[in-house]
Protein backbone atom coordinates (compact mmCIF):
# COMPACT_ATOMS: atom_id res chain seq x y z
CA UNK A 1 0.00 0.00 0.00
CA UNK A 2 0.79 3.53 -0.64
CA UNK A 3 1.96 5.20 2.50
CA UNK A 4 0.20 7.78 1.74
CA UNK A 5 -2.85 6.64 2.37
CA UNK A 6 -1.91 4.46 5.20
CA UNK A 7 -5.14 6.79 6.93
CA UNK A 8 -7.27 3.66 4.96
CA UNK A 9 -6.03 1.09 7.51
CA UNK A 10 -8.07 2.61 10.49
CA UNK A 11 -10.95 2.08 8.23
CA UNK A 12 -14.28 0.08 8.96
CA UNK A 13 -16.29 -0.49 5.67
CA UNK A 14 -19.46 -2.17 5.14
CA UNK A 15 -20.82 -3.80 2.13
CA UNK A 16 -24.38 -4.02 0.85
CA UNK A 17 -25.09 -7.07 -0.98
CA UNK A 18 -22.59 -10.02 -2.23
CA UNK A 19 -23.25 -10.55 -6.10
CA UNK A 20 -21.06 -9.37 -8.48
CA UNK A 21 -20.26 -5.83 -7.36
CA UNK A 22 -20.49 -6.17 -3.75
CA UNK A 23 -18.13 -8.93 -4.07
CA UNK A 24 -15.75 -6.78 -6.19
CA UNK A 25 -15.58 -4.15 -4.04
CA UNK A 26 -14.98 -5.95 -0.48
CA UNK A 27 -11.72 -7.72 -2.86
CA UNK A 28 -10.49 -4.38 -4.23
CA UNK A 29 -10.96 -2.17 -0.44
CA UNK A 30 -9.84 -6.05 1.28
CA UNK A 31 -6.57 -5.81 -0.38
CA UNK A 32 -5.81 -2.34 0.38
CA UNK A 33 -5.51 -3.70 4.04
CA UNK A 34 -9.27 -2.21 4.80
CA UNK A 35 -11.40 -3.53 7.26
CA UNK A 36 -14.24 -4.48 5.09
CA UNK A 37 -17.50 -6.86 6.27
CA UNK A 38 -20.52 -7.68 3.29
CA UNK A 39 -24.14 -8.47 4.20
CA UNK A 40 -26.15 -10.26 2.17
CA UNK A 41 -29.68 -10.89 2.98
CA UNK A 42 -30.00 -14.41 0.46
CA UNK A 43 -29.68 -16.90 2.58
CA UNK A 44 -26.87 -18.18 0.68
CA UNK A 45 -24.17 -17.83 -2.06
CA UNK A 46 -25.01 -17.98 -5.37
CA UNK A 47 -22.59 -20.37 -6.97
CA UNK A 48 -25.52 -22.55 -8.24
CA UNK A 49 -27.26 -19.58 -9.82
CA UNK A 50 -27.49 -20.24 -13.69
CA UNK A 51 -27.48 -17.23 -15.52
CA UNK A 52 -25.14 -16.32 -18.30
CA UNK A 53 -22.70 -13.41 -18.35
CA UNK A 54 -21.79 -13.24 -22.19
CA UNK A 55 -18.12 -11.56 -21.56
CA UNK A 56 -15.92 -10.99 -18.86
CA UNK A 57 -12.35 -9.44 -18.36
CA UNK A 58 -10.34 -12.17 -17.10
CA UNK A 59 -7.70 -9.55 -16.62
CA UNK A 60 -9.67 -7.13 -14.22
CA UNK A 61 -11.09 -10.38 -12.44
CA UNK A 62 -7.67 -11.26 -11.63
CA UNK A 63 -7.16 -7.54 -10.59
CA UNK A 64 -9.98 -7.82 -8.47
CA UNK A 65 -9.14 -11.00 -6.73
CA UNK A 66 -5.36 -9.72 -6.20
CA UNK A 67 -4.26 -13.01 -8.01
CA UNK A 68 -5.58 -16.97 -8.54
CA UNK A 69 -5.75 -18.65 -5.59
CA UNK A 70 -5.77 -22.63 -5.55
CA UNK A 71 -9.91 -22.42 -4.61
CA UNK A 72 -10.51 -20.34 -7.54
CA UNK A 73 -8.27 -22.03 -9.76
CA UNK A 74 -11.24 -24.64 -11.59
CA UNK A 75 -13.49 -21.80 -11.76
CA UNK A 76 -11.24 -19.44 -13.65
CA UNK A 77 -10.26 -22.51 -15.84
CA UNK A 78 -13.66 -22.81 -17.24
CA UNK A 79 -13.69 -19.09 -17.46
CA UNK A 80 -10.69 -19.05 -19.65
CA UNK A 81 -12.04 -21.83 -21.98
CA UNK A 82 -15.73 -20.72 -22.20
CA UNK A 83 -13.76 -17.29 -23.95
CA UNK A 84 -11.24 -19.29 -25.90
CA UNK A 85 -14.19 -21.42 -27.41
CA UNK A 86 -16.21 -18.33 -27.51
CA UNK A 87 -19.31 -19.57 -24.84
CA UNK A 88 -21.25 -17.56 -22.33
CA UNK A 89 -20.18 -18.08 -18.70
CA UNK A 90 -22.70 -18.77 -15.77
CA UNK A 91 -23.32 -16.46 -13.41
CA UNK A 92 -22.41 -18.86 -10.57
CA UNK A 93 -18.73 -19.74 -11.84
CA UNK A 94 -18.12 -16.19 -11.34
CA UNK A 95 -19.45 -15.31 -8.01
CA UNK A 96 -17.35 -18.75 -6.78
CA UNK A 97 -13.86 -17.03 -8.22
CA UNK A 98 -15.36 -13.29 -6.34
CA UNK A 99 -15.92 -15.35 -2.87
CA UNK A 100 -13.37 -17.47 -2.95
CA UNK A 101 -10.65 -15.02 -3.14
CA UNK A 102 -12.00 -13.25 -0.31
CA UNK A 103 -11.22 -14.05 3.68
CA UNK A 104 -13.76 -16.46 5.30
CA UNK A 105 -16.20 -14.28 7.86
CA UNK A 106 -16.03 -11.37 5.50
CA UNK A 107 -19.14 -12.38 3.99
CA UNK A 108 -22.39 -12.70 6.04
CA UNK A 109 -25.60 -14.49 4.84
CA UNK A 110 -28.94 -13.95 5.47
CA UNK A 111 -28.43 -10.17 6.89
CA UNK A 112 -30.40 -7.72 5.28
CA UNK A 113 -29.86 -4.07 5.57
CA UNK A 114 -32.62 -2.43 7.11
CA UNK A 115 -31.82 1.33 7.89
CA UNK A 116 -28.18 3.56 7.76
CA UNK A 117 -28.69 5.92 10.51
CA UNK A 118 -26.40 9.16 9.45
CA UNK A 119 -25.21 11.14 12.77
CA UNK A 120 -23.19 14.13 11.49
CA UNK A 121 -19.36 13.99 13.27
CA UNK A 122 -19.91 10.32 14.22
CA UNK A 123 -19.96 6.74 12.69
CA UNK A 124 -22.11 5.99 10.37
CA UNK A 125 -24.81 3.20 12.14
CA UNK A 126 -26.12 0.35 9.76
CA UNK A 127 -29.00 -1.74 10.91
CA UNK A 128 -28.52 -5.16 9.92
CA UNK A 129 -31.36 -7.36 12.00
CA UNK A 130 -31.19 -6.90 15.51
CA UNK A 131 -27.96 -5.33 15.06
CA UNK A 132 -26.83 -1.69 14.58
CA UNK A 133 -23.49 -1.65 13.66
CA UNK A 134 -20.62 1.34 12.93
CA UNK A 135 -18.58 1.77 9.95
CA UNK A 136 -17.29 4.57 8.30
CA UNK A 137 -18.05 3.86 5.30
CA UNK A 138 -21.62 2.05 3.70
CA UNK A 139 -21.17 0.71 0.06
CA UNK A 140 -24.22 -0.22 -1.23
CA UNK A 141 -23.92 -2.89 -3.81
CA UNK A 142 -27.49 -3.60 -3.45
CA UNK A 143 -28.72 -4.17 -7.22
CA UNK A 144 -31.84 -2.72 -8.79
CA UNK A 145 -34.13 -1.90 -5.88
CA UNK A 146 -31.56 -0.96 -4.05
CA UNK A 147 -32.35 -0.13 -0.07
CA UNK A 148 -28.97 2.06 0.28
CA UNK A 149 -30.10 4.55 -2.67
CA UNK A 150 -32.47 6.77 -1.02
CA UNK A 151 -29.65 7.88 1.23
CA UNK A 152 -27.46 8.89 -2.10
CA UNK A 153 -30.34 10.21 -4.18
CA UNK A 154 -34.00 10.79 -5.08
CA UNK A 155 -33.43 9.44 -8.55
CA UNK A 156 -35.52 6.38 -9.77
CA UNK A 157 -35.06 3.56 -12.11
CA UNK A 158 -37.48 3.57 -14.95
CA UNK A 159 -39.04 1.11 -17.07
CA UNK A 160 -37.62 0.70 -20.48
CA UNK A 161 -41.08 -0.39 -22.07
CA UNK A 162 -39.66 -4.46 -22.16
CA UNK A 163 -38.97 -7.74 -20.71
CA UNK A 164 -36.84 -10.24 -21.50
CA UNK A 165 -37.34 -13.97 -20.69
CA UNK A 166 -34.50 -16.26 -20.11
CA UNK A 167 -34.65 -19.50 -20.30
CA UNK A 168 -32.11 -22.16 -19.15
CA UNK A 169 -31.83 -26.02 -20.00
CA UNK A 170 -29.18 -29.12 -20.22
CA UNK A 171 -28.22 -30.03 -23.80
CA UNK A 172 -29.61 -33.83 -23.34
CA UNK A 173 -33.23 -32.30 -23.55
CA UNK A 174 -33.23 -30.34 -26.64
CA UNK A 175 -31.41 -28.52 -29.42
CA UNK A 176 -30.23 -25.09 -30.25
CA UNK A 177 -30.48 -23.03 -28.68
CA UNK A 178 -32.66 -20.77 -31.08
CA UNK A 179 -31.86 -17.09 -32.76
CA UNK A 180 -34.05 -15.21 -34.69
CA UNK A 181 -35.77 -11.55 -35.05
CA UNK A 182 -39.46 -11.27 -36.03
CA UNK A 183 -41.30 -8.55 -36.31
CA UNK A 184 -44.93 -8.31 -34.85
CA UNK A 185 -46.85 -5.17 -35.78
CA UNK A 186 -43.44 -3.09 -37.03
CA UNK A 187 -42.12 -3.66 -33.92
CA UNK A 188 -38.91 -6.30 -33.29
CA UNK A 189 -39.00 -9.54 -31.03
CA UNK A 190 -35.75 -11.09 -30.56
CA UNK A 191 -34.51 -14.74 -29.50
CA UNK A 192 -30.85 -14.87 -29.02
CA UNK A 193 -29.28 -18.37 -27.63
CA UNK A 194 -26.01 -19.66 -27.15
CA UNK A 195 -24.40 -22.45 -25.44
CA UNK A 196 -22.84 -21.92 -21.99
CA UNK A 197 -20.93 -24.50 -19.36
CA UNK A 198 -21.60 -24.73 -16.09
CA UNK A 199 -19.42 -26.79 -13.98
CA UNK A 200 -19.53 -30.18 -15.88
CA UNK A 201 -23.10 -29.69 -17.44
CA UNK A 202 -23.37 -27.98 -21.23
CA UNK A 203 -26.34 -25.65 -20.83
CA UNK A 204 -28.14 -23.54 -23.91
CA UNK A 205 -29.42 -19.99 -22.58
CA UNK A 206 -31.64 -18.16 -24.55
CA UNK A 207 -33.20 -14.45 -23.95
CA UNK A 208 -36.61 -13.49 -25.24
CA UNK A 209 -37.03 -9.46 -25.74
CA UNK A 210 -40.53 -8.31 -26.36
CA UNK A 211 -42.10 -5.40 -25.69
CA UNK A 212 -45.28 -5.22 -22.96
CA UNK A 213 -46.96 -2.06 -21.30
CA UNK A 214 -45.74 -1.33 -17.49
CA UNK A 215 -48.93 -2.09 -16.09
CA UNK A 216 -47.97 -5.96 -16.92
CA UNK A 217 -44.48 -5.66 -15.30
CA UNK A 218 -42.81 -6.18 -11.76
CA UNK A 219 -40.84 -2.99 -10.46
CA UNK A 220 -36.98 -3.44 -10.07
CA UNK A 221 -36.20 -6.23 -7.60
CA UNK A 222 -33.33 -6.75 -5.22
CA UNK A 223 -31.57 -8.90 -7.48
CA UNK A 224 -30.67 -8.93 -11.02
CA UNK A 225 -33.50 -7.20 -12.34
CA UNK A 226 -35.15 -10.32 -11.54
CA UNK A 227 -38.71 -10.32 -10.16
CA UNK A 228 -39.30 -11.12 -6.55
CA UNK A 229 -41.57 -13.97 -7.73
CA UNK A 230 -38.31 -15.67 -9.97
CA UNK A 231 -36.02 -14.79 -7.34
CA UNK A 232 -37.70 -17.62 -4.97
CA UNK A 233 -36.36 -20.38 -7.05
CA UNK A 234 -33.49 -18.34 -9.56
CA UNK A 235 -31.16 -20.10 -7.01
CA UNK A 236 -31.94 -24.06 -7.27
CA UNK A 237 -30.35 -26.33 -9.68
CA UNK A 238 -31.64 -27.44 -12.79
CA UNK A 239 -32.28 -30.72 -11.60
CA UNK A 240 -34.11 -30.07 -8.38
CA UNK A 241 -37.01 -28.07 -10.44
CA UNK A 242 -38.84 -30.40 -12.49
CA UNK A 243 -42.22 -28.64 -13.88
CA UNK A 244 -43.76 -31.55 -14.62
CA UNK A 245 -47.18 -32.16 -12.12
CA UNK A 246 -47.34 -28.48 -11.51
CA UNK A 247 -50.55 -27.57 -10.82
CA UNK A 248 -52.35 -24.99 -13.26
CA UNK A 249 -54.28 -22.17 -13.04
CA UNK A 250 -57.19 -24.62 -12.76
CA UNK A 251 -55.72 -26.49 -9.98
CA UNK A 252 -55.42 -29.65 -11.98
CA UNK A 253 -52.32 -31.25 -12.56
CA UNK A 254 -50.45 -31.57 -15.83
CA UNK A 255 -47.70 -33.19 -16.76
CA UNK A 256 -45.80 -33.10 -20.52
CA UNK A 257 -44.42 -35.45 -23.09
CA UNK A 258 -42.22 -35.24 -25.66
CA UNK A 259 -44.52 -34.32 -28.55
CA UNK A 260 -45.14 -31.12 -27.26
CA UNK A 261 -47.32 -29.06 -29.97
CA UNK A 262 -49.50 -32.59 -30.50
CA UNK A 263 -50.48 -32.54 -27.12
CA UNK A 264 -50.83 -28.71 -26.99
CA UNK A 265 -53.24 -28.64 -29.44
CA UNK A 266 -55.50 -31.92 -28.14
CA UNK A 267 -55.57 -30.20 -25.02
CA UNK A 268 -56.05 -26.71 -25.97
CA UNK A 269 -55.86 -23.78 -24.09
CA UNK A 270 -55.33 -24.82 -20.59
CA UNK A 271 -52.55 -26.89 -21.49
CA UNK A 272 -50.87 -23.67 -21.63
CA UNK A 273 -51.05 -23.39 -18.06
CA UNK A 274 -48.41 -22.62 -15.40
CA UNK A 275 -45.27 -24.57 -16.41
CA UNK A 276 -43.89 -22.61 -13.99
CA UNK A 277 -45.25 -19.88 -11.43
CA UNK A 278 -42.82 -17.79 -14.32
CA UNK A 279 -44.22 -19.13 -17.50
CA UNK A 280 -47.42 -17.53 -18.07
CA UNK A 281 -50.54 -18.83 -19.98
CA UNK A 282 -49.63 -16.94 -23.13
CA UNK A 283 -46.07 -17.81 -23.24
CA UNK A 284 -45.42 -21.15 -24.88
CA UNK A 285 -48.56 -20.38 -27.47
CA UNK A 286 -47.21 -16.32 -28.28
CA UNK A 287 -43.51 -18.01 -29.11
CA UNK A 288 -44.95 -20.60 -31.06
CA UNK A 289 -46.91 -18.00 -33.14
CA UNK A 290 -43.97 -15.57 -33.72
CA UNK A 291 -41.18 -18.13 -33.69
CA UNK A 292 -42.23 -21.39 -34.79
CA UNK A 293 -42.48 -24.57 -33.51
CA UNK A 294 -38.68 -25.42 -32.99
CA UNK A 295 -38.60 -22.20 -30.85
CA UNK A 296 -41.75 -23.07 -28.31
CA UNK A 297 -40.18 -26.46 -28.67
CA UNK A 298 -36.77 -25.68 -26.82
CA UNK A 299 -39.06 -23.25 -24.54
CA UNK A 300 -41.00 -25.53 -23.55
CA UNK A 301 -38.05 -27.82 -22.88
CA UNK A 302 -36.48 -25.18 -20.30
CA UNK A 303 -39.82 -25.24 -18.26
CA UNK A 304 -39.71 -28.33 -18.01
CA UNK A 305 -36.17 -29.67 -17.39
CA UNK A 306 -34.49 -26.37 -16.59
CA UNK A 307 -35.92 -23.50 -15.93
CA UNK A 308 -37.21 -19.33 -17.40
CA UNK A 309 -37.15 -16.38 -15.12
CA UNK A 310 -38.83 -13.19 -16.45
CA UNK A 311 -36.45 -9.73 -16.12
CA UNK A 312 -38.32 -6.98 -16.47
CA UNK A 313 -36.19 -4.14 -17.97
CA UNK A 314 -35.27 -1.27 -15.83
CA UNK A 315 -32.98 1.73 -16.40
CA UNK A 316 -31.43 4.06 -14.09
CA UNK A 317 -28.31 6.63 -13.73
CA UNK A 318 -27.57 8.06 -10.14
CA UNK A 319 -27.17 11.86 -10.70
CA UNK A 320 -24.53 11.50 -7.68
CA UNK A 321 -23.03 7.89 -5.82
CA UNK A 322 -21.76 9.73 -3.03
CA UNK A 323 -23.40 11.33 -0.10
CA UNK A 324 -21.07 11.59 2.44
CA UNK A 325 -19.84 8.51 3.55
CA UNK A 326 -22.47 6.43 1.79
CA UNK A 327 -21.88 5.11 -1.65
CA UNK A 328 -23.12 3.48 -4.60
CA UNK A 329 -21.80 0.90 -6.82
CA UNK A 330 -23.15 -1.71 -9.72
CA UNK A 331 -26.83 -1.50 -10.53
CA UNK A 332 -27.70 0.65 -7.50
CA UNK A 333 -25.80 2.74 -9.20
CA UNK A 334 -26.74 2.46 -12.82
CA UNK A 335 -29.30 0.18 -14.32
CA UNK A 336 -29.13 -1.00 -17.92
CA UNK A 337 -30.46 -3.53 -20.52
CA UNK A 338 -29.35 -6.98 -20.28
CA UNK A 339 -28.31 -6.25 -24.16
CA UNK A 340 -25.54 -3.78 -23.41
CA UNK A 341 -23.90 -7.24 -21.67
CA UNK A 342 -22.32 -4.29 -19.17
CA UNK A 343 -23.92 -4.50 -16.38
CA UNK A 344 -21.51 -7.07 -14.16
CA UNK A 345 -18.19 -5.82 -16.38
CA UNK A 346 -19.64 -1.85 -15.28
CA UNK A 347 -19.96 -2.98 -11.58
CA UNK A 348 -16.86 -4.72 -11.49
CA UNK A 349 -15.07 -1.17 -12.90
CA UNK A 350 -17.17 0.46 -10.56
CA UNK A 351 -14.81 -1.99 -7.44
CA UNK A 352 -11.90 -1.20 -9.02
CA UNK A 353 -12.11 2.55 -9.94
CA UNK A 354 -12.84 3.07 -6.21
CA UNK A 355 -10.14 0.89 -5.02
CA UNK A 356 -7.81 3.53 -7.40
CA UNK A 357 -8.98 6.43 -6.06
CA UNK A 358 -8.66 5.14 -2.36
CA UNK A 359 -4.72 4.36 -3.01
CA UNK A 360 -4.45 7.18 -4.70
CA UNK A 361 -6.42 9.75 -2.84
CA UNK A 362 -4.64 11.68 0.33
CA UNK A 363 -7.59 11.75 2.08
CA UNK A 364 -11.45 9.96 1.90
CA UNK A 365 -13.02 12.82 0.28
CA UNK A 366 -10.89 12.94 -2.58
CA UNK A 367 -11.19 9.63 -3.09
CA UNK A 368 -14.90 9.56 -2.99
CA UNK A 369 -15.21 12.93 -5.29
CA UNK A 370 -12.72 11.16 -7.98
CA UNK A 371 -14.90 7.94 -7.81
CA UNK A 372 -17.90 10.17 -7.93
CA UNK A 373 -16.96 11.96 -11.17
CA UNK A 374 -15.99 8.47 -12.80
CA UNK A 375 -18.70 6.23 -11.69
CA UNK A 376 -21.28 8.85 -13.00
CA UNK A 377 -20.04 9.49 -16.57
CA UNK A 378 -19.76 5.99 -17.22
CA UNK A 379 -23.03 5.38 -15.85
CA UNK A 380 -24.61 8.19 -18.19
CA UNK A 381 -23.00 6.25 -20.74
CA UNK A 382 -24.14 3.04 -20.18
CA UNK A 383 -27.52 4.12 -19.82
CA UNK A 384 -27.13 5.33 -23.66
CA UNK A 385 -26.13 2.44 -24.91
CA UNK A 386 -28.98 0.86 -23.00
CA UNK A 387 -31.61 3.26 -24.35
CA UNK A 388 -30.01 2.86 -27.62
CA UNK A 389 -29.93 -0.90 -27.90
CA UNK A 390 -34.03 -1.45 -26.61
CA UNK A 391 -35.40 0.88 -28.70
CA UNK A 392 -36.07 -1.80 -31.31
CA UNK A 393 -38.02 -3.46 -28.83
CA UNK A 394 -39.48 -0.73 -27.63
CA UNK A 395 -40.26 2.42 -29.83
CA UNK A 396 -40.53 6.39 -28.39
CA UNK A 397 -43.69 6.64 -28.46
CA UNK A 398 -44.87 3.57 -29.26
CA UNK A 399 -47.71 1.86 -27.55
CA UNK A 400 -46.85 -1.35 -26.01
CA UNK A 401 -49.45 -4.64 -26.75
CA UNK A 402 -49.16 -7.17 -24.20
CA UNK A 403 -48.07 -10.20 -26.05
CA UNK A 404 -51.30 -12.05 -24.51
CA UNK A 405 -53.48 -9.72 -26.32
CA UNK A 406 -51.64 -10.98 -29.31
CA UNK A 407 -52.04 -14.85 -29.53
CA UNK A 408 -54.13 -16.09 -31.78
CA UNK A 409 -55.80 -19.25 -29.55
CA UNK A 410 -57.98 -20.29 -32.15
CA UNK A 411 -54.88 -20.64 -34.37
CA UNK A 412 -52.87 -22.44 -31.40
CA UNK A 413 -56.10 -25.30 -31.12
C1 LIG B 1 -30.68 -11.96 -17.82
C2 LIG B 1 -29.54 -11.07 -17.53
C3 LIG B 1 -28.38 -11.18 -18.30
C4 LIG B 1 -27.29 -10.38 -18.03
N1 LIG B 1 -26.17 -10.51 -18.80
C5 LIG B 1 -25.09 -9.76 -18.53
C6 LIG B 1 -23.89 -9.92 -19.30
O1 LIG B 1 -23.82 -10.71 -20.23
N2 LIG B 1 -22.82 -9.17 -18.98
C7 LIG B 1 -22.85 -8.26 -17.96
O2 LIG B 1 -21.82 -7.60 -17.70
N3 LIG B 1 -23.99 -8.07 -17.22
C8 LIG B 1 -25.09 -8.80 -17.48
N4 LIG B 1 -26.23 -8.62 -16.74
C9 LIG B 1 -26.26 -7.60 -15.69
C10 LIG B 1 -25.63 -8.08 -14.40
O3 LIG B 1 -26.15 -9.32 -14.01
C11 LIG B 1 -25.88 -7.05 -13.31
O4 LIG B 1 -25.53 -5.78 -13.81
C12 LIG B 1 -25.02 -7.38 -12.11
O5 LIG B 1 -25.47 -8.58 -11.52
C13 LIG B 1 -25.10 -6.25 -11.10
O6 LIG B 1 -24.43 -6.65 -9.96
P1 LIG B 1 -24.71 -5.93 -8.59
O7 LIG B 1 -23.80 -6.60 -7.61
O8 LIG B 1 -24.61 -4.47 -8.75
O9 LIG B 1 -26.24 -6.20 -8.25
P2 LIG B 1 -27.10 -7.59 -8.15
O10 LIG B 1 -26.46 -8.67 -8.95
O11 LIG B 1 -28.48 -7.20 -8.44
O12 LIG B 1 -26.96 -7.96 -6.62
C14 LIG B 1 -27.50 -7.20 -5.57
C15 LIG B 1 -27.34 -8.03 -4.31
O13 LIG B 1 -27.75 -7.26 -3.18
C16 LIG B 1 -28.55 -8.08 -2.32
N5 LIG B 1 -29.42 -7.16 -1.56
C17 LIG B 1 -30.41 -6.37 -2.04
N6 LIG B 1 -30.95 -5.66 -1.04
C18 LIG B 1 -30.26 -5.99 0.10
C19 LIG B 1 -30.35 -5.56 1.46
N7 LIG B 1 -31.23 -4.63 1.86
N8 LIG B 1 -29.50 -6.11 2.37
C20 LIG B 1 -28.60 -7.06 1.98
N9 LIG B 1 -28.48 -7.50 0.70
C21 LIG B 1 -29.29 -6.96 -0.23
C22 LIG B 1 -29.31 -8.98 -3.29
O14 LIG B 1 -29.79 -10.13 -2.66
C23 LIG B 1 -28.20 -9.29 -4.32
O15 LIG B 1 -27.43 -10.41 -3.98
C24 LIG B 1 -27.36 -9.42 -16.99
C25 LIG B 1 -28.50 -9.30 -16.22
C26 LIG B 1 -29.61 -10.11 -16.49
C27 LIG B 1 -30.83 -9.97 -15.67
Amino acid sequence: MNTSTSWLTNLRVAVVGASVGGLSVANVVHQLGVYVQVYERSPKGFQDRGGAISAIDLVLLEKICGGVNKQMQADMNILSKNIIQQRGHFYGTLWSCLYNALPEDTVHFESEMEQIFVVPNAPLKLAVGEHCLEFDIIIGADGGRSTTRPYVTRKLPAYAGYTLYRGLCDVQYTQGPPCGDEQVNGVDYVTLGYPIIAGKSELLSCELYMGMPEESVHGPSLNRQVTDEADDFADSSLESNPVANIPTNHGEVHSFNESFIKEEKAIGKHAYAIRRRAVPNWFIPFIYQVFGEETAFFWSQCAKYGKVTPHTVWEFVADRVVNGRVILLGDAAHLASPTTSAGAYTAMVDAYVLGQALEQSEDIDTALEVYNEDCVARGVKLYQASRAKGSRFAPDGWDPVSPETLVNWEEQG
